[in-house]
């Protein structure tokens, strides 16, 4: 049985068209106007309504062994919540820790995901250690369909890796054609911060923020840049922050670096004073990097716009209020997380679009479209065209309604954004041609999600290659 989605307005990074979609099997068939429904097909009247792209969060944490403790999603929960946001595909990252076989961590990681979720998903596998191992390992994981790494600058001895390492990851990396995407911090600089406040008796979730200051983001993201140009790695930086990291970033673009800058929700819209509440209040706001001081989020916005923050994601990793209150006695002991998978489109959506002023068009591009071409999944996700897969998002712009934890799908007994006002949320979502949410209710299939495998796609030009294009 197809479906026919009538008289909406399609949406698209580049497009808006009034016009049908019709979709038979996994994908689109046909777009235009008036076109007719073969028998059998399911129609769906979407007068009034926005058809987008079904978006793509591509930075997540669903299992996650963390700080002693685990993170409170499963696949079948997340999943559910993405989707009831309107998100059709997320790339989880697969962290083992540096004390872990990375090869039985990405097997751990498959295995936690397949049949359990509602959305389609990838992975960026996680590279804690290089040793002897590391390469035929990655090359394993890579021809697995998984075409795309992570490396952590900070957690020392956790999930961190060397300046060493670095080297040698992004090395392969470049050989591979595959994208390495870092989470920019100077741990060194974090731990030693870290110990001097808890010396001075500074242990409350106030101090995390100034443990990690802008500067060692800035200092991160300016050595994970130059070590792509010493590689000639293709690199991605997670969750940036604040405007002297994004300054590093935009310095090694204009150098011809190959770098892509994700930041992620909750620096678009929270600041530093809710982490700098007192007690528990304030420790449901400890993330890295940290919220920062409100200055740098009209950088983020207008850098989001002009196309600089490449992608929006969420670095979703829900803990919840007794997991946070492990770091009653030391602000370095909070697990660091906050949900964002459920609420991301429709946030950026009202505090971009709709209050804003973004572009809907750079909304779309930087919450899906960017992300399939930047991880290989375009034009099979992130684009409303023929042939690509049947995941849209069906737009109630009237909607109107606060977030609540009370009312929220993702397994957490809070939400950084209780009570926020949204306006518009998605009233049908498909996934590969199923409609999977309806009237913003999850009606699905639970085990839908199939797991993308992606090709590298960052295969340097040989010097030959250049020099024959040269000669031309
Ligand atoms: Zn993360």
């Amino acid at each position: 049985m197809g479906l026919l989605i009538r008289g909406g307005e399609i949406v698209t990074a580049e497009t808006r068209t009034h016009g049908d979609i019709l979709i038979e099997g996994e994908t689109i068939r046909e777009i235009g106007p008036g076109l007719t429904a073969p028998v059998g097909t399911e129609v769906i009247d979407a007068t009034g309504m926005l058809i987008f792209p079904g978006f793509i969060d591509p930075h997540v944490h669903i299992h996650l062994p963390f700080m002693a403790t685990f993170a409170k999603d499963t696949h079948a929960t997340a999943s559910k919540a993405g989707l009831i946001g309107g998100t059709t595909t997320f790339i989880e990252m697969v962290c083992p820790s540096r004390n872990e076989d990375a090869l039985e961590g990405y097997h751990t990681w498959k295995q936690k995901a397949e049949g359990n979720s509602a959305c389609d998903y990838a992975f960026h596998m996680t590279v804690s250690r290089y040793d002897e191992k590391t390469e035929s390992q990655l090359r394993e994981i890579v021809a697995d369909g998984t075409a795309s790494f992570k490396i952590f600058l900070s957690y020392k001895n956790f999930f961190g890796v060397t300046d060493e390492e670095m080297f040698q990851t992004l090395k392969l990396a470049a050989s591979l054609g595959v994208i390495t995407t870092a989470h920019c911090e100077n741990a060194e600089l974090v731990g030693q911060l870290q110990q001097q406040l808890l010396v001075e008796g500074k242990i409350g979730s106030e101090w995390h923020e100034p443990s990690r200051p802008e500067g060692v983001e800035a200092e991160g993201t300016t050595r994970f840049a130059t070590f792509l140009e010493q590689t000639g790695a293709t690199g991605y930086v997670v969750h940036l922050s604040c405007a002297p990291a994004l300054r590093a970033a935009i310095e090694a673009k204009l150098r011809g670096v190959k770098l892509y800058v994700e930041s992620v929700l909750p620096h678009f819209l929270l600041n530093k004073t809710y982490a700098e509440q007192a007690g528990v209040e304030g420790m449901k706001y400890v993330m890295s990097p940290p919220l920062r001081h409100e200055r740098n989020q009209p950088v983020l916005w207008h850098a989001l716009q002009a196309g600089i923050i490449d992608t929006v994601g969420t670095d979703h990793c829900p803990f919840d209020t007794e997991q946070k209150l492990l770091g009653t006695k030391a602000f370095t002991q909070i697990p660091n997380g906050i949900p964002g998978l459920e609420d991301r489109v429709n946030l950026m959506y009202t505090y971009g679009v709709k209050r804003g002023g973004l572009d809907i068009h750079r909304f779309v591009d930087a919450l899906s479209t960017k992300a399939a071409k930047i991880f290989g999944l375009y034009p099979r996700k992130g684009a409303i065209d023929v042939g690509s897969d049947a995941d849209l998002v069906i737009y109630d712009p009237e909607y109107r309604g606060r977030i609540s934890a009370k009312t929220q799908h993702t397994n957490n007994d809070y939400n950084g954004f209780e009570g926020v006002e949204i306006e518009g949320r998605p009233w049908v979502v498909t996934v590969r041609g199923k409609v999977q949410v309806r009237d913003g209710v999850f009606v699905g299939d639970p085990g839908r999600g199939q797991m993308l495998k992606r090709k590298p796609q960052y295969v340097r030009q040989t010097e030959e290659v250049r020099v024959m294009v040269h000669a031309d």
